[in-house]
């Protein structure tokens, strides 16, 4: 029958297409395993296909009619939603004190007047902080990953974010520019993605969005943390795929830094041009925040928190930074955004947990904390790592399957995650298929140091 080998043809043809297209793609993205994955069965798969205009006619017709219901049946059962969690819609019941939080403790040191205050307040944190303590620390010249060249780049910014510090909040205009909520909020939110963030959105600011008490940045250590402002505009700020792709290794710290100081530039900026219409604004930027940056960027509709504890956003997973500022500036808040297809892909993922070198990251469900459902992931126990190779790891986000870039390709395979259980069963398989279960750091730009350009399996031996 002609129609049958015109479909038969068709289908062959658009499997080469769609799997050289992806191989193009993962070449670009410098992911050799993909490419070579894709690229070989570019060639295999068509194969049946193309073998049965050769099989005698009276075989011919059942060969194809069977060979073409597999993709069929395929794209229907992906298009099934199947069983999903319901959304998590319920609210933190209790605060967090910012002087608990781990980066908070490291700044801590034996004879700080802090120090005493805190182990009196926490003496059950003393003995394991001053293990970590006693480890080399973050970019020092002693850590495993220290590098004469690519530490001190990922320092500078870091150095520069301090310096910022001081203008996180400033004098308002005595003239108040009148504004209705309705016309300044698309304006607000394109100017903050006109200044570089990719993706914005506002809530009503929350009891337990606020530490409560200080513990880094500007202000009385300890001094309790009142903030009054109506509303919080979080917004994120992409991280390079090829930087992110190298963690444990310099390049990723390199790039955490660098968009650590992109959100604060345009934190202060947003800030500033707030508070010259008239209205109060406090940027919160890099060690010196008042609010927990990813539980407003949730309430924000930014995105889902996922396994490893970090924001996953709906096209770059974890991969971005995140910045607030609040203000009394009049706005029309978002709702959160849940993604139930999003957290039941975590629920099956894994990858971050079992990739995670400090096994911070929990491998089971879950767990219940007042209204929320949550992953709870060890601080201490990440932070051992980080202060072991001196960069921010950054593991868990290298191979997380959502932080592949944002294109066409990956595209389509998140959003049939979000849309079907089977198409995240298959996407997981694939995701293991083509970039591995424990994929191992790449080369993220030629331009880098020799050491940071080590074989991959060298790099791999050495940060587990
Ligand atoms: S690696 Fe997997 S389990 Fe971990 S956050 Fe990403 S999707 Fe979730
Ligand atoms: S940053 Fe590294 S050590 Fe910390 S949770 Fe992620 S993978 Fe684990």
């Amino acid at each position: 029958m002609h129609w049958l080998n015109l479909l038969t043809w068709i289908t062959a043809g658009g499997a080469f297409t769609l799997l050289d297209f992806f191989a193009l793609t993962s070449w670009r993205e410098r992911e050799r395993r993909a490419a070579q994955r894709a690229a070989i069965l570019a060639i295999v798969l068509p194969l049946p296909y193309l073998a049965t205009t050769l099989l005698p006619v009276s075989l011919q017709a059942i060969a194809q009619v069977v060979l073409l219901a597999i993709p069929a049946i395929g794209l229907l059962l992906a298009l099934y939603p199947g069983h999903t969690p319901a959304p998590r819609m319920g609210l933190p019941s209790t605060r967090v004190d910012e002087r608990d939080i781990i980066f908070a403790r490291m700044r801590l040191s034996p004879g700080m007047p802090e120090y005493q205050a805190y182990y009196i307040m926490r003496p059950e944190n003393k003995e394991i902080d001053d293990r970590l303590r006693a480890r080399p620390g973050l970019l020092s010249p002693d850590a495993l990953f220290y590098n004469p060249l690519t530490t001190p780049a990922a320092d500078a910014s870091f150095r520069v974010i301090e310096s910022m510090r001081a203008r996180v909040d400033g004098p308002v205009a005595k003239e108040r520019i009148p504004v209705t909520a309705e016309t300044i909020t698309p304006f607000i939110k394109e100017l903050t993605k006109y200044w570089g963030a990719r993706d914005v959105g506002i809530t009503e600011l929350r009891d337990y969005h606020l530490y409560t008490h200080i513990g880094r940045g500007d202000g009385v250590y300890g001094a309790p943390i009142t903030l009054n402002h109506k509303y919080a505009i979080a917004f994120t700020v992409e991280m390079s795929y090829e930087m992110v792709s190298a963690a444990p290794r310099t390049p990723a710290i390199m790039e955490s830094a660098r968009e650590y100081l992109e959100a604060a530039r345009i934190a202060l900026q947003l800030a500033e041009y707030i508070r010259l219409l008239g209205y109060p604004a406090r940027a919160h930027i890099d060690g010196n925040y008042r609010v927990i940056a990813p539980l407003v960027a949730w309430d924000a509709g930014l995105g889902e928190i996922g396994r490893m504890g970090l924001l996953m956003t709906p096209d770059l997973g974890p991969r971005v930074r995140i910045n607030v500022v609040t203000t009394d500036l009049p706005l029309v808040p978002d709702g959160r955004r849940p993604d139930p297809g999003m957290i039941d892909f975590c629920l099956r993922c894994r990858k971050c947990a079992e990739n995670c070198p400090s096994k911070a990251i929990p491998l089971g469900d879950p767990i219940q904390e007042g209204e929320v459902v949550r992953w709870k992931i060890n601080p201490e126990a990440c932070y051992r790592y980080w202060a072991t190779v001196g960069t921010d790891c950054a593991i868990c986000m290298r191979v997380c399957p959502y932080s592949h870039p944002d294109t066409l390709a990956h595209n389509l395979v998140r959003m049939a995650i979000r849309r079907s259980e089977l198409s995240r069963i298959a996407a997981l398989a694939m995701d293991d298929f083509f970039y591995g279960r424990w994929p191992s750091p790449r080369i993220a730009h030629d331009w880098l140091p020799e050491q940071e350009q080590q074989s991959s399996s060298r790099r791999r031996g050495r940060t587990r």
